[in-house]
């Protein structure tokens, strides 16, 4: 049973709390909650099953949720891309469209302006059959505009794609978002996301482990592994340092999180002994964004 929820704050479009689904005894999700601002490019990020399609599925009312709310900004147009439409080879891509269209009974006029939003107002007149993979998925989202959505779904917008498809298909994403769209997506590249999103949520085995600004969920730290004769205090001491770094207790040494490139070994080595603490060990560990969202979904 879906509740439905207090209308989101003007400027979310989507707000998810709490969804929880079953597939009989499989729980594809876990009490997910999330919320979409206006304008982002919400990446849903992680590894195959973790359960973004559903996720997706649920909030565009394709699959029942066991438990949670979901809700839309109210009257808000919405495009779904989640599975490759079958378009036909020897027909243009505006003949295509225009089947889209006539199909939905609605945006029969409004497919020049979905061939201009995705890039293919030039090759309007080739038939399906000669595009290129990117083309072709480009004509798939197109397919979405028809309606002028506010919102666009997509579920792994580049699978399958070469990699000029794969750059193509990114680029017209971030065109959307100056269309003023709001974009969801759920993929499972890091770079994808890292490459076109604004917003991520890091989805393992169903439940959100993280989710914000693109930059504050996987921003690129180094961590220093440190060590003194009082650990103790040798914590509090970093605990005040005035770069607010994250500090965790490790098996005999601590772990101190900063900025990449914001600390050198050096300066913190520094700052310990002048706050009385000689350091016994002191190792750089540098993190790529690769290495953390494999720390996360592991
Ligand atoms: P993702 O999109 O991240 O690959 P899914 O949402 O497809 O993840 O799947 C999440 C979990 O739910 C997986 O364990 C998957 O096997 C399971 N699942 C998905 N769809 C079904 C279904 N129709 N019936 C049973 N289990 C399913």
């Amino acid at each position: 049973m879906i509740h439905q929820v207090s209308t989101p704050a003007r400027g979310v479009p989507l707000v998810v709390e709490g969804l929880t689904k079953f597939y009989g005894s499989t729980r594809a999700l876990q009490e997910v909650s999330l919320e979409v601002p206006q304008g982002s490019i919400f990446g849903v990020l992680g590894p195959n099953g973790s359960g973004k399609t559903t996720l997706l599925g649920i909030v565009l009312d394709i699959l029942l949720a066991t438990r949670g709310t979901y809700r839309w900004a109210p009257g808000l147009k919405r495009g779904a891309l989640l599975e490759t439409p079958n378009f036909y080879p020897y027909l243009t891509g505006r003949e295509n469209l225009a089947i889209v269209a006539e199909l939905r009974g609605r945006g029969r006029d409004r497919i020049g302006d979905a061939l201009t939003v995705v890039g293919l107002d030039s090759y309007e007149a080739m038939p399906f059959a000669k595009y290129s993979l990117g083309m072709k998925q480009r004509l798939a989202i197109g397919a979405t505009m028809i309606g002028n959505p506010e919102v666009v779904v997509l579920d792994e917008p580049t699978n399958g794609l070469d990699p000029a498809g794969i750059a193509d298909v990114r680029e017209l994403i971030r065109g959307l978002r100056n269309e003023g769209k709001t974009v969801l997506l759920a993929s499972h590249m890091l770079d994808e996301v890292e490459k076109v999103c604004t917003h991520v949520a890091i989805l393992k085995k169903g439940q959100v482990l993280s989710q914000g600004l693109l930059e504050d969920v996987l921003r690129d730290e180094d961590r220093l592994e440190v060590r003194s004769d009082d650990l103790e205090a040798l914590q509090a001491l970093l605990q005040k340092h005035p770069l607010n770094p994250k500090v965790q207790p490790g098996d005999g040494y601590l772990t101190v999180a900063f900025e990449a490139g914001a600390m050198k070994p050096a300066d913190l080595n520094r700052y310990c002994l002048e706050g009385g603490q000689t350091l016994g060990h002191l190792v750089l560990r540098k993190k790529t964004l690769e290495s953390r969202f494999l720390e996360l979904t592991d």
